[in-house]
């Protein structure tokens, strides 16, 4: 299953079920019932099948999705605190990844890792 869900299979004027907004964003269907039952993705009405219309599902993924991170050109992102920051020292490494490119190595300034 995926990670992030791919709200841009979804069709704002489509009602679906359970089963078919799992499989149309690549989630288990457990995860769409607990969307439901949190009450911040609603049901077209109380009947059985619980229909979710497709406008209304796309609104709630807009909002549970986590903001892009910008960086500055001084910054690079730690894989330990998972956030943007700056090297310690104000020192970075470029180190040869191939012919034309390199990777950029430096501590963090927080985690010094
Ligand atoms: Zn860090």
């Amino acid at each position: 299953m995926a990670n992030k869900p791919n709200w841009r299979a979804i069709k704002i004027h489509r009602s679906y079920t359970v089963d078919e907004a799992s499989r149309a964003l690549g989630v288990c269907k457990p995860t769409v019932r607990r969307w439901l039952k949190s009450g911040k993705l609603p049901v077209i009405d109380s009947q059985r099948p619980a229909l979710i219309l497709g406008s209304e599902l796309i609104a709630f993924l807009n909002v549970r999705r986590k903001p892009k991170q910008r960086l500055r050109i001084d910054q690079c992102l730690c894989f330990s605190c998972k956030v943007p920051r700056s090297a310690a020292g104000r020192m970075a490494e470029l180190v040869h990844a191939s012919v034309s490119t390199f990777n950029v190595c430096m501590l963090c300034e927080a985690c010094e890792r």
